[in-house]
């Protein structure tokens, strides 16, 4: 059996996705900025995806600037919201302790030329509150940017509270939206947000393919510096196939959202249920304000990459946190900012589940995992230690 269930590090290009994509790379192939007939047939259609955008996430469409993905996106929000506060000599930027890296190292960017950043702590439950934004905002502050949804533990933060917050504070609201957009409803105006950002091949849509909803009024630095497409704040010829394939992916995503996430919620129930079985195992996040397809779990006395090797090779493809730091040998920032120890925090799994799976791959997962799990401990000096009760356990 093959299963992939890593939808959160990537998922498939979705067949609707595809064929929209398909007459953008052989018959509208025009440069969207030419005057004559073929330009004018491919801007139609870019018109159309931002549009498609614009009215899932309740913006105008003049507000949806297309990137080259999630990552993109979050530098050129940041960025933005960084140097409007320093025009107004505000340069304090708060952020989460556990949010991806292209906000963590803009973050950090920013920091080296003369900002200051406060990383607010992550709750045991994975969800930080908008108390605790309120409390860390200052008269120079300029920027609040929490996730909507973490990319590995999957907590859904209270996105409409936080912004209302910083509205409140006169403070600019930016969020990762990128695991969010496409699983949960969004609304921009509702939920006070100044700034999203969102990537397509999170939800079935291409890769290198974002968003960078930017409310009117807020103008967006250039990242990239040449012609005036994205009117002007983002050069570059569009990627019309990658664009169209990301609109019609998120209508597809938005239009089904309730039935995919009530179908992929059961599957991941019944999966977290299975796997917490397995003893020394704890559930990482908040077991119900998480996003439907997300589990993810420490095992003790095991490491999350042999764990990963082992399931590769029964066909499962799962991850041990997030694709980008993988390779590393740290444990997830993510786990640690949850308070995780060390030695727990590498024997992390992540499993991510789409629309695609089935009850019989998640039947599979309960029916190799705990003997993997259990493989890996009879090899454990760790395990073997916490047996003959020379280190306590933990979980
Ligand atoms: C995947 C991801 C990103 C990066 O998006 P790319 O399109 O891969 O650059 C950013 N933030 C979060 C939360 C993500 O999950």
């Amino acid at each position: 059996m093959k299963i992939y269930a890593d939808n959160a590090a990537t998922t498939a290009v979705s067949d609707t996705a595809l064929a929209a994509m398909m007459p953008c790379l052989r018959e509208f192939y025009g440069n969207p900025s030419s005057l004559h007939t073929p330009g004018q047939l491919a801007a139609e259609r870019l018109a159309a995806a931002r549009a498609t955008f614009a009215k899932y996430l309740n913006a105008d469409p003049k507000t949806i600037t297309f990137t080259s993905g999630g990552s993109e996106a979050d530098n050129q929000a940041i960025r933005s919201a960084a140097a409007l506060g320093a025009r107004k000599g505000k340069k304090h930027l708060i952020s989460t302790k556990f949010e991806h890296h292209a906000v963590l190292h803009t973050l950090e960017a920013l920091e080296k030329e003369g900002y200051a950043v406060t990383l607010l702590d992550i709750p045991e439950d994975g969800i930080v509150t908008a108390e605790q934004v309120k409390a860390a905002i200052r008269p120079d502050t300029c920027l609040v940017s929490v996730m909507f949804a973490n990319n590995e533990i999957g907590t859904i933060q209270p996105v409409s509270q936080i912004g209302e917050v910083c509205h409140e504070a006169g403070v600019l609201f930016h969020t990762d939206a990128v695991q969010a957009a496409g699983h949960l409803s969004i609304d921009v105006e509702a939920m006070h947000i100044d700034l999203l950002s969102l990537s397509a091949h999170k939800f079935h849509g291409p890769k290198g393919v974002g968003v960078l909803y930017a409310r009117r009024g807020i103008p967006l630095v250039n990242l990239i510096y040449g012609g005036a497409q994205e009117r002007g704040r983002r050069a570059g010829t569009e990627n019309l196939p990658g664009i169209c394939g990301a609109a019609a992916a998120f209508e597809e995503a938005c239009e089904n959202m309730e039935a995919h996430a009530a179908y992929v919620t059961a599957l991941r129930d019944r999966l977290m249920e299975g796997v917490m079985k397995i003893p020394h195992t704890a559930l990482n996040g908040d077991p119900e304000r998480r996003l439907p397809g997300n589990m993810n779990v420490c095992f003790e006395g095991i490491e999350g990459e042999s764990l990963l090797l082992l399931l590769d090779g029964k066909g499962i493809a799962a991850s041990s946190g997030s694709a980008c730091t993988s390779g590393s040998l740290d444990p997830s920032h993510v786990l640690l900012a949850l308070g995780r120890p060390h030695e727990v925090a590498h024997g992390s799994l992540r499993l991510s589940l789409s629309a695609s799976n089935t009850q019989e791959e998640i039947d599979y997962i309960l029916k190799e995992l705990p003997d993997i799990v259990s493989y890996l401990r009879v090899i454990s000096p760790v395990w073997d230690e916490l047996e003959r009760g020379q280190r306590p356990h933990l979980i």
